[in-house]
């Protein structure tokens, strides 16, 4: 019997240096293995806590993976949009 850790791939944000990017998944990679982001970074994965995602500063989005995401998915570009953080 295994005890089954269910993971939401739409939650999966690596972090490569200080920026979080989007990426698309069909699997859960292993540790090591080469994963590339939306706007073509590519780095091999590796896993934490989500606890420790803070530790070196909180990651800052990339804006080629957001504008990327924001227009397959009908979203105004982040400049378009008001009041927005
Ligand atoms: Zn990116």
């Amino acid at each position: 019997m295994s005890a089954v850790i269910y993971i939401d791939f739409e939650t999966i944000h690596p972090v490569i240096g200080g920026e979080w990017h989007r990426t698309r998944l069909t699997g859960i990679p292993e540790p090591g293995q080469g994963i590339t982001m939306l706007c073509g970074a590519t780095a091999s994965a590796a896993f934490l806590p989500s606890s420790q995602r803070r530790d070196h500063g909180t990651p800052t989005a990339c804006p080629r993976c957001d504008a990327i995401y924001r227009r397959e998915h009908g979203i105004p570009q982040q400049h378009t949009r008001q009041g927005h953080q």
